[in-house]
């Protein structure tokens, strides 16, 4: 299972490797875990298009157990590769496999999430930005906060700033100009009014 998204997308997603689904359809993140990973690309403005997504392993492993070193050894140059081609400014690493590989550094993701970093993958320099991985964080409300915060910084170090926001409040209905206070000087150059 190769991955999917935009061939040019400047933020690519990595997770672990394929399930069951994602194997048997070919596109990686389709079960609860991707479900989430769409939502959470919806509230920075981005669908699973503007993104690319794939994995550290591009087969399944048998009974969805942890990647084998051998199997990341295998799949490594592949990864490098996409990276390579598709040129991503951002590399967000999803849970430890991917964080541990990409950053060449033992550091589980617990410690590491939300810490952006630079790195020479592929012979390109990126950033690499390490978030929980959202199939732990469906189960543990204190991640999924987490998971969201770290999240919410994407568009700032995607260097758009954040996105269009519907605003929650709805907006402040003024009196009818007759029945407005009349603004103290001082107030005016306060610029309170
Ligand atoms: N988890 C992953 O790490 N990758 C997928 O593609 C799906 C679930």
């Amino acid at each position: 299972m190769f991955g999917s998204g935009s061939p040019d997308a400047e933020l690519m997603f990595v997770g672990e490797a394929p399930g069951f689904h994602e194997d048997q359809q070919g596109v990686p993140f389709v079960g609860q875990a991707g479900k989430l990973l769409e939502r959470l690309l919806a509230g920075i403005g981005l669908t699973r298009e503007d993104v690319f997504i794939c994995n550290v392993l591009k087969c399944r492993p048998p009974g969805n157990r942890d990647p084998q070193q051998d199997e990341i050894d295998a799949c490594e140059s592949h990864l490098f590769r996409q990276v390579e081609l598709i040129r991503p400014a951002i590399v967000a690493t999803l849970g430890n496999f991917a964080t541990k590989l990409l950053s060449g550094r033992p550091f589980g993701i617990t410690r590491v999430h939300g810490q952006e970093h630079e790195a020479v993958l592929g012979g390109r320099r990126v950033t690499l930005y390490p978030l929980y991985h959202p199939a732990a964080a469906l189960y543990t409300p204190a991640m999924l906060e987490v998971l969201e915060a770290d999240f919410a910084r994407l568009p700032q170090l995607l260097g758009r700033g954040a996105p269009e926001r519907v605003p929650e409040v709805p907006p402040l209905v003024l009196p009818a100009f007759d029945e407005r206070p009349v603004a103290e000087p001082d107030a005016v150059q306060l610029g309170l009014f």
